[in-house]
């Protein structure tokens, strides 16, 4: 056996044992009085050791605001809030470091596009063309530019199984086009979309392409050369990093022309009160004195997941996928919603004769926590005419034996109602 494939099938073993929760301190604890099974990482990811002891070493050793200081703190400070740039430009494979941005996160990301380049760029009666799956980051902040400058935001819809209509596609996408923001992957149904596709056929028109990647970045290796998006964002808190902390990805011959959407200090060249000039990308759009802590924070994450390695973390999970399918559809009365044949990481749900939110509050008792809701994709619950679904959505440190606790749960919850 060659020493690659011996270390794939260990990591593949640690991943199948659950042995990565070890780095997890959080995932110790019981509630109601059961072993904590974590089914929540689509909404937030828990966090390793690595990435809460990077975060109180700096604040313990490093502190100090970047980029302003000569003394040693702000530039130990610099240089580790630049080197998690690098960090992140190398994980998204970015062309460098200059095209990545920091910002709060996946909203706050798509907000400055729309902002920016969108306010900046578009006129009355042109058009952006969103998808009927994307979270409501995705859809509010478009609607909100649109509304101010005339535009129409325009869907492409989905079928019965929750995948895009990309037979559509064409028809939707017109002289008119100048934007197009599409979700990698749902986090109410868990399709992933086929952006790459998108991307090309956009292109081809001359529209540019936002990717929200918010569901994808911990499941799948994101290369933005080869997706060739114009602007790619994700949250760290989805990634296993801190809350507070996302990245906007642009093309940097277009974040080159975008406007600043906030001002203050460290974007700036020269500032006097009759005119300011701006400094260029990333700079120019992280105005005030940024998150450093979560930055540093974000790299170690990526650093962690980077070793166990994204093939094997989404074989993993794909294996996670396919047994919770086949177990959830043996439980009497549950539907699954979202039924794509490409899925990844997240299982939505109705179990007859119970309310989400009722079964997330059973399942809790349990020890089980998984998401109830709209998942802040109310169109998508709207498409199939229903409120609400219960959500199990995994992340590396899951198991098989998570699933056997949740399906384990749900017979539960049936009894309980006399079902
Ligand atoms: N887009 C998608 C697909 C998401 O799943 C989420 C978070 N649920 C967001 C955007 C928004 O992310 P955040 O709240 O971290 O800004």
């Amino acid at each position: 056996m060659q020493a690659g494939t011996a270390s794939l099938v260990t990591t593949m073993d640690r991943l199948a044992s659950g042995a990565f929760k070890a780095d997890f301190p959080i995932l110790q604890q019981q509630v109601g009085n059961k072993p904590l099974v974590y089914l929540d990482s689509g909404a937030s990811s828990q966090k390793p050791q690595v990435v809460i002891d990077a975060m109180t070493k700096y604040y313990c050793h490093d502190h100090s605001n970047v980029h302003r200081g000569v003394h040693t703190l702000s530039q130990r400070a610099t240089h580790a809030y630049e080197q998690a740039r690098q960090k992140v430009a190398d994980f998204i494979n970015a062309p460098s470091t200059d095209d990545v941005v920091f910002v709060r996160g996946t909203t706050e990301a798509i907000n400055l596009v729309a902002n920016s380049y969108g306010a900046s760029q578009l006129q009355a009666g042109d058009e952006v063309l969103i998808t009927a799956l994307e979270h409501h980051a995705n859809i509010v902040p478009w609607q909100m530019v649109c509304e101010r400058i005339g535009a129409r935001l325009r869907v492409l819809p989905i079928n019965d199984c929750g995948e895009l209509r990309l037979d559509q596609l064409d028809a939707l996408l017109s002289s008119r086009t100048r934007i197009v923001a599409v979700a990698h992957i749902s986090n109410a149904l868990g399709t992933v979309n086929p952006v790459a596709q998108i991307v090309e056929r956009a292109h081809a028109l001359g529209v540019v392409v936002l990717v929200d990647g918010a569901q994808s970045i911990p499941h799948a290796k994101i290369d933005v050369q080869a997706l060739d998006c114009d602007f790619f964002c994700f949250s760290g808190h989805k990634v296993y990093g801190p809350t507070g902390i996302g990245v906007l990805y642009g093309r940097q011959s277009l974040l080159q022309q975008m406007p600043p959407w906030q001002g203050g200090g460290d974007m700036i060249r020269v500032v006097t009160f009759e005119k300011t000039t701006y400094a260029d990308p990333p700079l120019r759009f992280e105005a005030g004195t940024p998150d450093i802590a979560e930055a540093i924070g974000l790299g170690a994450a990526l650093d962690y997941v980077s070793a166990i390695g994204l093939d094997k973390i989404a074989a993993h999970e794909k294996a996670l996928l396919e047994y919770a399918t086949a177990q959830l559809s043996s439980v009497p009365g549950l539907r699954i919603i979202g039924t794509a044949a490409h899925k990844a990481a997240v299982v939505s749900f109705l179990l007859k004769g119970i309310h989400p939110h009722d079964l997330g509050t059973i399942l809790d008792a349990e020890g089980v926590a998984i998401r109830a809701g709209h998942h802040c994709a109310m169109p998508v619950m709207q498409f199939f005419s229903i409120p609400a679904t219960a959500r199990a959505s995994f992340g590396l440190y899951n198991t098989m034996t998570d699933i056997d606790a949740l399906v384990a749960a749900l017979h539960k919850a049936r009894k309980l109602f006399g079902l």
